[in-house]
């Protein structure tokens, strides 16, 4: 892929705007559409062009990612009124990078490939820190040869991206990474909680861990967070909540996972907006 491919980007949250400017920075034309219009300015300023509608800019570009909430927002995407599949286009390769359910991908898998296009499940891990340096995770379901061309792009983003089969694997093999965040999220905030019974300092606790075989650059940005009393959302408590339902309704069953799912879904309403981490509150108010 050239550096003339043009790119399309919709969403730009927390994770797409950062995705996108790099992309930008590396030399690519970008076109960037967002439901909410005023999220497009930061873009804009950089460069990129603002699209009216999905259709518009489909049919302006070459490879078109999306980053956004869930099922329900990518249902839109692709087929409401001014949505991706009423371009008057073919032959585009379509990346969905935001976590959802593998039955959502097969069904705009399905859609994608009547109109001659190529549609990857891509989602990522890593937050906002590794989107804005170029080290995410990518894991990649669809077509080899999508992937092949996905490659380059792929680049900018992410540190490693795996092609792992069929449509829908890049998001099973997600929603088995965020069962395994949302047991350390409750892990961490469980021992640190433990510890504060017990009259011990979390900044003591948190050096001992950073320092032992237990660390990891999760625990510890989360115990810093913790430090900090800082619950802005990088990774919203409400997108793990919905990680983890879409993760119980593909069969996940498990003993912890049972426990995680109730906990975060019970946290949801109150502490929704804020990061993850702040399943800690949810756990001190019970
Ligand atoms: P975010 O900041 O909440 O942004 C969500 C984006 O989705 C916004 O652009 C929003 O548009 C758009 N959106 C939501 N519903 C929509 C709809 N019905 N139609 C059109 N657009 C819609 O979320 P984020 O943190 O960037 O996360 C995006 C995806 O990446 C999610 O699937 C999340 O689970 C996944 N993820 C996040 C992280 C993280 O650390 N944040 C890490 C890995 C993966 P508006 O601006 O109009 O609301």
């Amino acid at each position: 892929m050239s550096a003339l491919t043009t790119i399309g980007w919709i969403g730009l949250g927390n994770m797409g705007t950062p995705m996108s400017q790099r992309l930008l920075s590396a030399g690519y034309p970008v076109f960037v559409y967002n439901r909410s219009p005023e999220k497009t300015t930061a873009l804009r300023d950089l460069g990129a062009t603002v699209a009216t509608s999905p259709a518009a800019l489909l049919a302006e570009t070459d490879v078109v990612f999306l980053m956004v909430s869930d099922d329900q927002a990518v249902r839109e995407l692709f087929t409401g009124s001014e949505g991706l599949l009423q371009a008057r286009a073919t032959g585009k390769l379509l990346i969905n990078m935001s976590t959802v359910s593998p039955g959502v991908s097969r069904e705009v898998a399905a859609l994608c490939q009547a109109q001659g296009h190529t549609y990857l499940d891509a989602p990522v891990s890593g937050s906002v820190k590794q989107a804005e340096s170029g080290q995410l995770v990518i894991m990649v379901g669809g077509e080899e040869s999508g992937f092949t061309q996905a490659q380059p792009l792929f680049q900018h983003l992410g540190k490693l991206a795996r092609h792992l089969g069929p449509t829908g694997n890049g998001n099973l093999a997600k929603l088995a990474m965020n069962t395994l965040l949302g047991f350390q999220a409750q892990g961490l905030a469980e021992a640190l909680l433990f510890a504060q019974q017990h009259q011990l300092k979390t900044d003591d606790l948190m050096e001992l861990i950073n320092n032992s075989a237990l660390s990891s650059v999760f625990i510890k940005l989360k115990g810093e967070a913790v430090q900090a009393d800082n619950y802005a959302a990088a990774f919203a408590l409400k997108l793990l909540a919905k990680d983890l339902r879409l993760a119980q309704a593909e069969g996940l069953a498990t003993p912890l996972a049972e426990t995680v799912v109730q906990t975060f879904q019970q946290a949801e309403p109150a502490l929704g907006d804020e990061d993850v981490i702040a399943i800690l509150k949810h756990l001190k108010r019970r």
